[in-house]
């Protein structure tokens, strides 16, 4: 990390925090980073102490007072609509546009329209185009599959286009009636009258910029493959376009350091390399089951990226230790891939580890490698105590039932 920081504000104990900064693509990580967060709705609030309390002391045990997480609290959702009457106040996106790294817990979902969703809103002001999902096994978690520690993959999923994009027309209305005019007036086409009608736009921009954050993960971290999932053989253009043009940027980027499946490590230089390959999304469903071992970086248009995530994940034992960032250039904000659980809220009960797993991925985003080794280390700790929250030990025989906050504190006894 070359440049020191500049702006400096914020204190914590006796820490001066400053601003994190993103030059010439790589971060600008202070010793004392400000890093504003949303605690969350619901069980957020029991989630996120158990969760910065874990974060805290992880970092001190690694860097003694040296290093620290000046943390902000900025409010969103009902927290906010409490204090203010708006669910989600400028405020909270110009500091986290500022901070540029944030970690939230969950957010209620307001019904009634006309009211921004803090995830869509904080897409498109900072353009984080990778949703990145990692999904591995941690022992003792009770999985539905003979072998779940072989599943452990990273999931880059696109986060702009495809069917987020929201481009999307109901049945009747004056816009799908003029798109379905005109789509068969020009082209042709062939569509129901009276149907709804959606958009998929992919661009080789967007394919693109995905795939290279895939490779550049994949060889920083010395993994064996990316796989590019798709359905090029239905949808040649869109699905297609997006293996087509994965394959031409990783030749185009990263010639020396990648090797595609199909050429394979026939030349004594090409053996060690990155190995860049496809699948067809419904066969990638069957290959992630049976041959999981076999897959470890995947990339792949929103749409399917959604389902695959979620599907891994119920793989090593469901969604409640699933962790999540969305990632763009120089920006990015860490979740809960689950909701509020609001019947639980204030009961210190339910499961902290999808957030303090999403704490991980921003530690290692920020090159904070030693910390975020020493929370798995110490969630792999508690949960092989068998001293679990009700969720996984209602699924385990003999285990103990503890508090979000207890399950925390015993993650804190195991870091190491
Ligand atoms: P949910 O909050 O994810 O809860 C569904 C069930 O999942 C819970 O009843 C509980 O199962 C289990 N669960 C969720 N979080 C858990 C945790 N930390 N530990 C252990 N178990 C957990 O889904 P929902 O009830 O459909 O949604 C509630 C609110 O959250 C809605 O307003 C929704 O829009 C919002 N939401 C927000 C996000 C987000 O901000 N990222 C994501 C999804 C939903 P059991 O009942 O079996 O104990």
């Amino acid at each position: 990390m070359g440049a020191m920081p500049t702006q400096v504000e914020g204190r914590r104990g006796g820490a001066v925090g400053a601003k994190i900064d993103f030059r010439d693509g790589h971060w600008i990580v202070p010793d004392h980073p400000i890093i504003p967060f949303i605690e969350g709705d619901g069980t957020g609030p029991d989630i996120w102490r158990a969760a910065s309390k874990v974060f805290d002391a992880a970092v001190t045990k690694m860097s003694g007072a040296k290093r620290s997480i000046v943390w902000r609290e900025v409010l969103a959702g009902e927290k906010a609509f409490n204090e203010s009457g708006n669910w989600l106040p400028e405020d909270t996106l110009d500091s986290i546009r500022e901070h540029r790294v944030a970690i939230k817990g969950p957010l209620t979902t307001p019904v009634g329209g006309g009211i921004r969703s803090l995830n869509v809103a904080l897409r498109q002001i900072l353009d984080l185009y990778a949703c990145i999902r990692p999904v591995r096994y941690f022992a003792g978690v009770p999985a539905p599959v003979k072998e779940p520690r072989k599943l452990d993959v990273v999931i880059f999923r696109e986060n702009i286009e495809d069917v987020y994009a929201g481009i999307e027309y109901k049945a009747g209305s004056a816009e799908a009636d003029a798109v379905i005019e005109f789509l068969s007036g020009r082209f042709s086409a062939k569509i129901r009258p009276g149907s709804a009608i959606g958009i998929k736009p992919m661009s080789k921009f967007g394919s693109q910029r995905l795939v290279v954050k895939a490779i550049q993960y994949a060889l920083k971290r010395h993994k064996p493959s990316v796989t590019l999932v798709h359905k090029g053989n239905i949808m040649k253009f869109t699905e297609g376009g997006f293996r087509d043009w994965g394959y031409e940027v990783a030749k185009e980027r990263f010639s020396e350091q990648t090797v595609t499946e199909a050429e394979g490590a026939k030349r004594k230089a090409d053996v060690g390399k990155l190995v860049i390959k496809d699948r067809i999304a419904d066969a990638m469903f069957q290959q992630l089951v049976l041959r999981p071992d076999e897959y470890s970086v995947i990339a792949a248009p929103n749409l399917n990226g959604d389902y695959l995530s979620d599907a891994a994940a119920a793989q090593v034992g469901g969604l409640g230790l699933a962790p999540g960032g969305n990632v763009g250039d120089g920006y990015a904000v860490y979740e809960a891939t689950h909701g509020t659980a609001p019947k639980y809220a204030g009961q210190d009960k339910v499961n902290p580890s999808s957030v303090i797993l999403s704490g991980v991925m921003m530690f290692e985003e920020l090159g904070w490698d030693d910390v975020a080794r020493a929370i798995v280390r110490g969630l792999e700790g508690a949960i092989a105590e068998q001293r679990v929250t009700y969720d996984l030990a209602r699924q385990l025989p003999g285990a103990i039932e503890v508090s979000t906050s207890a399950f925390g504190d015993a993650i804190i006894e195991h870091l190491s």
